[in-house]
C-alpha cells in the first residue's frame, strides 16, 4: 500500500475553498459523501464541517468489500473484494448540493478511487465516464432524463404497506389528495439545480410520477440520485412512505424509470444529431442505428437497467412497461419508443425513450449500458428493423417470430445469462465490475428462491 504523500490525485484548491465557503454560507455542518453501489443502493458516509477540508483533499475510506455487498447486506465472495483493502470515496466537487430536506446537511457524489489515486475498476460512475469518453471520441455528446414513477404508501397497525389512495390515472382528485407534496418536491429539486418538468398521478392506486429536464448523461445520473433521495425524503416529511421499487404491489402497475436519450454534436452544441426533418418520425439515420444497437444488446442491457428480482414482475405485457424487444412511434408496449417531438421545438426535442428501466438500477450502470449498446449500433450501422405500431402482445406467436420480436428476459437470472454472453458489455464493464455485479445479482436471485416469487416486497423499502 502506498502512502498518501506518494499519490498524485488532483485537488482543485480553489474549488475546495469555494465549497467550504458555501458550507459556511448555508450553515452546513455535515456533508454526505454518497455513491451508488453495485446493487443499486445509494450509500455513503458523512463528514463534519470540521473534518471536511481534509476529506476533500484525501477522500473518505471505504472497504473494498462494499462493492460485493448485496442490497440485503449479505456480503458476496468476489476476488479483490475481501476483508482486506480499502478504496476512497473521492468526491466530485461539482456535484455539491445543500440538502433542502435535511437541515444543516449537504451532499457530494463520489467516484471510487484506488489507493494509487486512480479510478477503481469496480466504480460504476467511472463505467459511465468511460462510455461518455467513447461517445466523445466519435463526436457525440449525449443527454438524458429519467421519468420517475413512485408509489405513496401508508402502513397499517401490523406494519404492512398499502397504497395511500384509490384514485385513477391523471386524476385531479389524486392531485388534491397529495396536498403540498408536488410543490414541495418541485422546490426541493430546484434548490438542488434539478428542473422538475411535470407531476401527475399515475395509473395505479398510490402511484405518482415526476419528470425532470434532460442533462448531459453524467449529470443526468447524478440528478437521478438527487431525485430518488428527494422523493423519499419529501414524502416522508409529508407522512407517506414512497417506494420506487419496480413492482411495489404484485397486483398493481409497476414503477418505471423510463430513460429519454438524445445524441448531440460535440462540436456544434445546439445540434441534435438524432433529428432529421425529412424522416416520417423526425429521427436521423444515426438515431435509428442507436436504436438498432440498443435492441441488439437489449437482453444484456436489461440486466443493468432492470436489475432486481422485483424488476421482472414489472416487465409484463399490456402494462405499458414493455415485455418485448421491439421499437415503435409512441408505442407504449415497445421496449424502445420513438417519442413524438414537441411542437415548436422538433429539433431540440427529438429523443428515444427506453422503457426497460426501473429505479432499482444504478443509474451510472444503466446509462453506461445504454450508451455502450447505442454507440455500438452507430458504429456498426445496425438497422433496428421495422417500427411497430401495434401492441406486440396482440400479434400471434408466428407473427412475432417472423418480425423477430422476442420476449425480454423473464427473470433476473435470464438477464444475467444474457449479460454474461454479451462480449461488448462485459468488456465495457471490465472483469472486476462484471464479477461484482454478477455475484451480487445472483445472490439476490438466490435470496428469493424459497419464497413465493411474487413476494419480493423486501425491495419495497430499499428503493
Ligand atoms: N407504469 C408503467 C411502467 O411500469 C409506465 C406507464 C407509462 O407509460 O408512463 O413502466
Ligand atoms: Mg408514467
Amino acid at each position: 500500500m502506498r502512502s498518501n504523500s506518494a499519490v498524485a490525485v488532483q485537488v482543485d484548491e480553489a474549488a475546495v475553498e469555494s465549497l467550504l465557503a458555501a458550507c459556511d454560507e448555508n450553515a452546513v455542518v455535515l456533508v454526505r459523501f454518497l455513491y451508488c453501489d453495485t446493487g443499486g443502493l445509494i450509500r455513503g458516509k458523512s463528514v463534519s464541517r470540521q473534518a471536511l477540508r481534509s476529506a476533500l483533499r484525501s477522500g473518505v475510506g471505504l472497504t473494498v468489500a462494499m462493492a460485493a455487498m448485496n442490497p440485503f447486506d449479505q456480503l458476496q465472495v468476489v476476488d479483490g473484494m475481501g476483508p482486506v483493502g480499502e478504496v476512497r470515496l473521492w468526491p466530485d466537487l461539482s456535484t455539491f448540493h445543500v440538502l433542502p430536506y435535511a437541515p444543516h446537511q449537504a451532499a457530494l457524489f463520489c467516484d471510487l478511487y484506488d489507493l494509487n489515486g486512480q479510478p477503481w475498476e469496480a466504480c460504476a460512475r467511472n463505467f459511465l465516464r468511460r462510455a461518455i469518453a467513447r461517445g466523445e471520441a466519435a463526436g457525440w455528446r449525449f443527454e438524458a432524463a429519467f421519468e420517475n414513477e413512485f408509489t405513496l404508501a401508508v402502513t397499517d397497525t401490523s406494519g404492512s404497506f398499502h397504497p395511500f389512495d384509490e384514485t385513477v390515472c391523471f386524476s385531479s382528485i389524486a392531485m388534491q389528495a397529495v396536498g403540498n407534496l408536488p410543490v414541495a418536491l418541485l422546490q426541493a429539486l430546484e434548490a438542488q439545480g434539478v428542473s422538475m418538468q411535470q407531476y401527475y398521478p399515475e395509473l395505479s392506486a398510490g402511484q405518482h410520477e415526476i419528470s425532470v429536464r434532460h442533462a448531459p448523461v453524467l449529470q443526468a445520473a447524478d440528478n437521478q440520485l438527487r431525485a430518488r433521495e428527494t422523493i423519499r425524503a419529501i414524502a416522508q416529511q409529508a407522512g407517506f412512505h414512497a417506494s420506487l421499487a419496480p413492482k411495489p404491489f404484485a397486483n398493481l402497475a409497476g414503477n418505471g424509470a423510463h430513460v429519454h436519450i438524445s445524441g448531440w454534436s460535440l462540436d456544434a452544441p445546439g445540434q441534435n444529431r438524432f433529428y432529421d426533418v425529412a424522416d416520417r418520425f423526425g429521427l436521423s439515420q444515426e438515431a435509428y442505428h442507436f436504436i438498432g444497437g440498443i435492441l441488439a444488446h437489449l437482453p444484456a442491457v436489461v440486466a443493468l437497467t432492470c436489475p432486481t428480482v422485483n424488476s421482472y414482475l414489472r416487465l409484463a405485457p399490456q402494462t405499458w412497461a414493455s415485455a418485448y424487444r421491439c421499437f415503435g412511434p409512441d408505442n407504449r408496449e415497445a421496449a424502445v419508443r420513438i417519442a413524438s417531438g414537441f411542437w415548436g421545438d422538433p429539433q431540440g426535442s427529438a429523443n428515444v425513450e427506453i422503457k426497460t428501466v426501473d429505479n432499482s438500477c444504478n443509474p451510472y450502470l444503466a446509462l453506461g449500458a445504454i450508451l455502450t449498446a447505442g454507440l455500438d449500433g452507430i458504429k456498426k450501422g445496425i438497422e433496428p428493423g421495422d417500427p411497430l405500431s401495434v401492441d406486440p402482445a396482440t400479434l400471434s406467436e408466428a407473427e412475432r417470430q417472423q418480425r423477430r420480436i422476442d420476449p425480454l428476459p423473464r427473470s433476473l437470472d435470464e438477464a444475467l445469462a444474457a449479460l454474461a454472453g454479451d462480449a461488448l458489455l462485459r468488456e465495457a464493464m471490465g472483469p472486476m465490475l462484471f464479477s461484482a455485479f454478477e455475484a451480487v445479482k445472483r445472490s439476490e436471485s438466490a435470496f428469493f428462491v424459497d419464497v413465493d416469487h411474487d413476494d419480493t416486497r423486501a425491495y419495497f423499502s430499499l428503493f
